[in-house]
């Protein structure tokens, strides 16, 4: 494996049914404090790829290695070093936000110290203050997503996996967001984000990787594609690439 990289990801496919691929030789890389976007419309396969990176889901064929782990042949390995935020997570409402970020705390942490560290780094990515007091279920949905974001990445994993990371977020909210995770990458983490959402993600995005169909069509920075593309942004970008994969057959 690479040393300058944190996530390798070499043929992996997965068919749900026998010779339906809902992705097929997927391969890229993403590299230390690198934040990377599977991009593609509904159905296109980042789930599935996510979730096989993930280790939550069983790779047909390829294998992936994170920080020198493979998913195949050593998935505990690659559960202490990544964390999974999928799309439709959901906190425990009856729980106060501080409550929870302790309860999760120490379901991952080694030692009470370390639990202690995990929920004063969360307390301090959520930028919740005293709102951590009261109870999850009085949380707009975007103080329910900071939330579980801090509780992802509390723990410092060297690959944070997050699908549609601001999913259903308002403009300001998903801001937020978007510069929590440019923060964080700063400071050295990696990050694998999926989204549907092509222009948000130009933004927030070192590098892309145009899925469709199962298949990844293009790497690149969003600036190499949109010059490469001679396009204005990466939604013209996906549809140029789409509709030259359908001209090549
Ligand atoms: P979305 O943006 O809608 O979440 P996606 O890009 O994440 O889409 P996937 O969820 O990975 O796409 O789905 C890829 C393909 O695999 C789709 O055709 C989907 O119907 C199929 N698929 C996903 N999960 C299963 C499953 N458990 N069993 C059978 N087929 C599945």
């Amino acid at each position: 494996m690479d040393k300058g990289n944190v996530l390798e990801v070499r043929g992996l496919s997965k068919q749900y049914k026998k010779g339906v691929y809902a992705s097929e030789k997927v391969t890229f890389d993403v590299r230390k404090g690198e934040i990377f976007a599977l991009i593609g419309p509904n159905g296109a396969g980042k789930t599935t790829t996510i979730r096989m990176i993930a280790t939550l889901l069983q790779a047909t064929e390829g294998d992936a290695q994170v920080s020198g782990h493979s998913i195949l042949t050593e998935p505990e390995k690659v559960r202490r070093c990544i964390t999974y935020l999928p799309d439709e997570a959901g906190a425990y409402k009856t729980m106060k936000g501080i409550d929870y970020l302790r309860f999760m705390a120490e379901l991952y942490a080694e030692n009470k110290e370390e639990a202690e560290k995990y929920v004063a780094t969360g307390r301090e990515i959520c930028e919740l203050g005293d709102r951590l007091n009261d109870k999850i279920a009085s949380y707009s949905r975007g103080m329910q997503r900071k939330l579980l974001l801090a509780r992802a990445i509390m723990s410092r994993p060297d690959l944070a996996i997050l699908d549609e990371p601001t999913s259903g977020l308002d403009i300001i909210n998903a801001l937020e967001i978007r510069r929590m995770i440019k923060k964080l990458a700063m400071d050295g983490m990696s990050f694998l984000l999926s989204s549907h959402n092509m222009l948000e993600i130009e933004y927030v995005s070192d590098r892309v990787g145009i899925i469709a169909g199962g298949h990844l069509l293009e790497t690149g920075t969003p600036a190499e594609l949109i010059g490469k593309y001679r396009a204005d942004n990466l939604e013209d970008v996906f549809e140029l690439v789409v509709m030259k994969k359908d001209m090549e057959g």
